[in-house]
């Protein structure tokens, strides 16, 4: 992989030079086709979709629509109609979550992992306060789901199984192919949605070999914009969820009375009011870029820079810094600096070096209950990082002895 050729692609480093970025998984950097497809709708397209009464609007109809199948080849759906666009991962997955909520009942079982995200803990402690259903834990070994205890969990009473197959903390992947067949092997009827908001950049998508039911993700984290993101079902399913947002477009019929309202078929049932049609153009291209260079070697990249970082935490910081999770393949690094508070190196990093990392509990609020630190330093790679990048990060926690010093 040309590393240099690839970052020139992206202008956030022609506008930031002295800057490393390595918060990937919160957010990634845009290349240039992606920031010109965006522009390209509003300078060149202008038009609704829903509109295609004009060649124009017809044209962005068909590039809509073309995007939508794109993205249903990226993870292997049946249909493009299965493919929703969403603002994001948090909105999918609160969609799943309210949509379900006519099909659970008191003392239904929902199932996640200590490691999700906020996003997927709350819509489903939501659902469960609404339904007097129970949010229940899978059992985990070494960070991952454990299949052999799995078996021990899942019973009648298991309606929805939702974690993600990459958690955005430690890393850990976790195979959705060999999750769900166990599942559904004990309980063909549970509902199982796998938050791919990391994983669709770290491991291929393929939902029809994994038999996932729902999928989510957000473009931002994968070279697309912020704000448009998917949900992907099984079309038998989509069309159980009751609509979280009503409005134009998603009906065919309103009577006067106001309770009957006859919803349109997919996609549009689950995507009332305008589309962000803007990013959803810049998404397409998100996808072309990825296509371009293959995610399997963007992954391979990703999964050398990590083990590159490892072998030099090791070497030149092993008494300075505690790593949680230097085995995961996947690209991040998780890290304390010892007797020092995460958030204050994560500034010295961001002030005083220009190195961005993230410092916190990255949203996954139950971490603490299986890591000792609550709060870590998360390092995240991806195709724009070099190993000088590490050369600098490294450097810049050796030479510095007194954090909190040198910020004040
Ligand atoms: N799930 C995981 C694993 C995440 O890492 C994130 C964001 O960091 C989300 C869900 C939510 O994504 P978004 O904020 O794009 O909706």
């Amino acid at each position: 992989m040309d590393y240099k050729k690839i970052r020139a692609q992206f202008p956030f480093f022609k506008n930031n030079p002295d800057q490393i970025y390595f918060d990937s998984s919160a957010t990634s950097l845009k290349p240039q086709i992606v920031i010109d497809a965006i522009n390209n709708y509003y300078s060149h397209y202008g038009t609704n979709p829903h509109n295609i009464d004009s060649d124009l609007g017809y044209a962005t109809n068909t590039q809509y629509k073309m995007i939508r199948s794109k993205i249903k080849h990226f993870i292997n759906a049946k249909k493009d109609t299965e493919i929703i666009f969403t603002s994001g991962a948090t909105y999918s997955l609160n969609q799943i979550a309210y949509g379900l909520g006519d099909l659970i009942k008191a003392g239904d079982e929902i199932l996640i992992t200590r490691q999700e995200h906020g996003a997927n803990i709350l819509p489903w402690y939501r659902l469960a306060a609404e339904t007097k259903a129970q949010v229940k834990f899978l059992p985990e070994t070494n960070f991952k789901i454990d299949l052999e205890q799995l078996t021990k969990v899942i019973t009648a009473k298991t309606k929805i199984v939702s974690f993600s197959n990459v958690p955005n903390i430690l890393g850990y992947e976790n195979d959705p192919r060999k999750i769900i067949a166990v599942i559904k092997k004990i309980n063909p009827h549970v509902i199982v949605v796998v938050d791919c908001a990391q994983g669709i950049i770290h491991m291929p998508t393929d939902v029809q070999k994994w038999d996932a039911d729902f999928i989510a993700f957000s473009a931002h984290k994968i070279f697309g914009p912020t704000g448009i993101g998917i949900l992907w079902g099984k079309e038998e399913l989509l069309l159980k969820l009751k609509p979280l947002i009503v409005g134009g477009g998603m009906n065919t019929r309103i009577q006067s009375n106001g309770a009957d309202y006859i919803l349109k078929g997919l996609p549009d049932r689950l995507e009332g009011g305008t589309s962000n049609i803007a990013d959803i153009f810049g998404f397409g291209a998100a996808i072309d870029f990825i296509n371009m260079l293959t995610l399997e070697e963007i992954i391979s990249y990703m999964h050398q820079l990590k083990q590159y970082a490892v072998e030099q935490f090791n070497q030149k910081l092993k008494d300075m810094v505690i790593i949680y999770n230097a085995d995961a393949k996947v690209g991040t690094l998780i890290f304390n600096v010892k007797d020092v508070f995460c958030q204050d190196v994560a500034t010295h990093l961001g002030s005083c070096n220009k190195i961005i990392v993230r410092s916190g509990d990255h949203c996954a609020r139950l971490i603490g209950e299986i890591i000792p630190d609550k709060n870590t330093i998360r390092v995240s790679f991806s195709i724009y990082n070099s190993y000088e990048d590490i050369d600098h990060l490294v450097a810049a926690i050796a030479n510095e002895k007194d954090f909190l010093g040198r910020m004040i």
